[in-house]
C-alpha cells in the first residue's frame, strides 16, 4: 500500500488566506491527501464549509483553529486539532475573537486616517467579507485604493509589528488559550517553532499542558524539521505539521508540499482518547 500523506496546517478565506473553502477541497483532491486540518485563525467557519462540500467520505477533514497568544513578548501561534466543533460554547467564543478583530481593525483604519489617509471600513470590510479580519485585509484595501504600490508596501509602510498604524492584537496568555483548547476536547500544538526560534519557552508551554509541536511546516527546512521530531521525541510530546497554506498569498498554493505521514494524525488521536479516557 503507497505510504498515505496529510496537511494539518492550511488557511480559507475564513480567515487569512485568498484560497476559498471550495478551492481548498478541490485542490485537496487534486493532490491526493488523505487527510487535512483546517487551521483557520480564530474561526471554524472554513472548516464548517469544507466539511459540507466534502463529499468524499475517504478524505478526512480535522477540525482545528490557531490561536494566538503573547508569552514573553513573543507572539506565539497555538493551533488547537480535534476540537468539538459542535460545541455551541467554543462557536460563541470564536465569535468573541471575530468582534475583538474587528475592533482592532477599526483602530488601524483610525491610525492610518490621522495620517491623512482616507481609508474607509466599509472598504476594508468589503475586502475582508466574512472573514476574520486581519492585517492582510487592511494590506489588500490599502492596495486597492491605491494607497501603496504593493501588499508587502503596506506591511512596511503602516501595517508591520513597527509600522505607525500597527496594533496589537489583545492575546490571550499562554495558559488560557492551552486551556480553551482543552476544555473543548482539542490537541494542542506550537506552530512553526522554527519561525519563532525560542526552543526554551517550549519546555515551559509544555509544563502548562502543550501536547506536541509543528516539526513539518513550508518554512522548516529538513535540518529543522528533524531537530523538532528528535527535540518532542526528548520531551516526550507528539509532533506533526502541515504546510500553512494561504492560497496564493506566499507566491504558490502550498497544499500537499510539505510531506506529512499519516502517522501525525495518528498521534493527535491517540493523544485526544488518552485525555478522554
Ligand atoms: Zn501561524
Ligand atoms: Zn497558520
Amino acid at each position: 500500500m503507497p505510504e498515505k500523506y496529510v496537511d494539518l496546517h492550511m488557511h480559507t478565506t475564513a480567515s487569512d488566506s485568498t484560497s476559498s473553502p471550495a478551492e481548498v477541497l478541490e485542490y485537496t483532491l487534486k493532490v491526493g491527501l488523505s487527510a487535512i486540518a483546517i487551521t483557520d485563525h480564530d474561526t471554524l467557519d472554513g472548516f464548517l464549509a469544507i466539511q459540507k462540500l466534502n463529499s468524499h467520505p475517504e478524505l478526512e477533514i480535522i477540525p482545528a483553529v490557531e490561536l494566538s497568544a503573547n508569552y514573553k513578548g513573543e507572539d506565539i501561534h497555538i493551533i488547537g486539532y480535534l476540537l468539538d466543533h459542535q460545541d455551541d460554547q467554543l462557536l460563541a467564543r470564536m465569535q468573541e475573537f471575530k468582534i475583538a478583530r474587528e475592533k482592532r481593525g477599526e483602530k488601524m483604519v483610525e491610525k492610518l486616517n490621522q495620517m491623512g489617509l482616507g481609508l474607509t471600513m466599509g472598504k476594508v470590510r468589503e475586502v475582508a467579507k466574512n472573514s476574520v479580519m486581519g492585517r492582510p485585509h487592511l494590506a489588500d484595501a490599502l492596495l486597492q485604493e491605491n494607497y501603496v504600490n504593493s501588499y508587502d508596501e503596506a506591511f512596511i509602510k503602516y501595517l508591520g509589528y513597527d509600522g505607525p498604524a500597527y496594533v496589537a492584537k489583545k492575546y490571550l496568555g499562554p495558559q488560557e488559550a492551552l486551556d480553551l483548547i482543552h476544555q473543548f476536547k482539542g490537541v494542542a500544538v506550537l506552530a512553526h517553532p522554527g519561525i519563532l526560534k525560542r526552543d526554551a519557552l517550549i519546555v515551559d508551554l509544555i509544563e502548562m499542558g502543550l501536547d506536541g509541536i509543528e516539526a513539518y511546516h513550508s518554512q522548516h527546512d529538513y535540518r529543522l524539521t528533524n531537530h523538532y521530531i528528535n527535540l518532542a521525541r526528548k520531551l516526550g510530546v507528539i509532533y506533526c505539521g502541515g504546510s500553512d497554506c494561504h492560497g496564493k498569498r506566499k507566491g504558490r498554493v502550498l497544499i500537499g508540499t510539505v510531506k506529512v505521514p499519516y502517522q501525525c494524525l495518528t498521534m493527535l488521536k491517540t493523544v485526544q482518547q488518552a485525555r478522554l479516557g
